[in-house]
């Protein structure tokens, strides 16, 4: 039977940016996932902060233009709120080619990538799946997603607050949009979140999320209503394809780490409460991740993990988590005119850029420790 020092379940951003991190620092890493091809099941927009885009390393080629303008509507779709930054504030990857070169990088670090493998569960430092043999692991890092099997395996916390999305993704003509980013709040078809359409230049996104139990008429249909006459949509020049899943939004989670292993990403409810991004905190947490595995590897001193400490990075999502509440009782449409009302004024339309154009979505983690074995991520 084969060993493995880290087994990484899930191979989305958060999986195989953790795992280069780890192969770099030699550790001997396998990732499985249960998609076929990673340019399949794509469950995001894509769209990348410009914190993240200045903090990360993402090729420029794999990135739509920068849109610095957003336009903010209520219910009624009349007088949007425009607020234009001076700078390139979001840009749209093409997802699929995002995660192929994830992959590369994963891979010439070093790191072993089995797709068509579904993780079926772990005990004792075995791990079973179905498509491939069980292997032994030393660590198993849960990168599967919002609704992780590996955090329950593990007995560490699960999300239990979520929204659901679901986009429509289609070619557009080239040159018939100018960039920017069109969000409604409209608690019709997308209650205590955003209906927005984007585009990269070359593909429209057409979306929306809420909260499950308000969306009553079924996702589908709600994306259908939203899309019909969504403000700023170019007509698609070819087939459509969709894309969708839950976000969770309840916040970071407390316990995502045991001698066992751990959690990134979205099994680790790292995502932004309130805009709910969480392509950010995939890079960004994992740096810490490796960083913490691999001292805790070397070391075998179980103090080391207790700086994966999902607590500290909670409390830094006070705020975030009110705002959350706050947007999550809007669900009249009559509440969502009066609150970008509200918005149109000096202080809401600071609070607004604040929110969308600020860099405090997701807080900084810091890899740096005392401990001589954990190091910084970059080296
Ligand atoms: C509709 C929608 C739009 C979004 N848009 C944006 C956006 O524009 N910008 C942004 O910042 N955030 C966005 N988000 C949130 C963001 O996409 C996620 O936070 C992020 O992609 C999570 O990455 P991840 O690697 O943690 O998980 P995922 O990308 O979900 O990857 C988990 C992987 O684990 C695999 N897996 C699961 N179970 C198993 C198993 N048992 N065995 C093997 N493999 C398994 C899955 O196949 C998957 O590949 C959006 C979310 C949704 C739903």
């Amino acid at each position: 039977m084969q060993t493995v020092d880290v087994l990484v379940v899930g191979a989305g951003l958060a999986g195989l940016h953790t795992a280069r991190l780890l192969a770099r620092r030699d550790l001997n890493v396998m990732v499985v996932d249960r998609r076929r091809s990673l340019a399949t099941g794509v469950r995001t927009t894509g769209i990348f902060v410009r914190r993240t885009l200045d903090d990360f390393d993402l090729p420029d080629h794999l990135l739509g233009p920068g849109v610095r303008d957003v336009l903010l509507y209520p219910p009624s779709r009349r007088a949007p709120i425009r607020l234009t930054s001076d700078r390139d504030e979001y840009r749209v990857a093409d997802m699929a080619a995002v995660y192929e070169h994830a992959r590369r990088l994963a891979e010439s670090a070093g790191a072993r990538i089995l797709l068509g493998v579904r993780y079926v569960g772990a005990s004792g430092g075995l791990v079973r799946f179905a498509g491939a043999e069980p292997v032994t692991a030393r660590f198993v890092v849960g990168a599967d997603g919002a609704r992780s099997r590996v955090a329950r395996d593990l007995g560490l916390d699960v999300n239990r607050r979520f929204l659901v999305g679901a986009e429509i993704v289609h070619p557009i003509a080239s040159g018939t949009t100018s960039p920017a980013f069109h969000c409604v709040l409209d608690p019709r078809v997308a209650p205590g979140y955003l209906g927005w359409v984007i585009d990269d230049g070359r593909h429209a996104h057409v979306g929306v999320a809420g909260y499950p139990d308000a969306m009553r008429p079924g996702l589908r249909h709600l994306l259908e209503t939203f899309a019909a006459d969504a403000p700023g949509r170019a007509a698609p020049a070819g087939p459509v394809e969709r894309r969708g899943g839950p976000i969770p939004v309840g916040g970071v989670l407390r316990r995502l780490a045991c001698p066992a292993g751990l959690l990134v990403g979205d099994a680790a409810g790292a995502v932004s409460p309130l805009t709910a991004g969480g392509l950010d905190p995939c890079l960004r947490m994992s740096e810490l991740a490796a960083t913490v595995i691999t001292g805790y590897l070397r070391t075998g001193d179980q103090r080391v993990l207790s700086r994966y400490d999902g607590g500290a990075l909670r409390s830094r999502f006070r705020g975030r988590l009110l705002l959350r509440r706050a947007f999550a009782g809007i669900r009249s449409p009559a509440a969502a005119e009066a609150a970008v009302s509200a918005l149109r004024g000096r202080a809401g339309r600071a609070l607004a850029a604040k929110i969308l154009f600020g860099d405090g979505s997701f807080p900084d983690v810091h890899p740096r420790s005392a401990n001589p074995a954990i190091g910084h991520p970059g080296r």
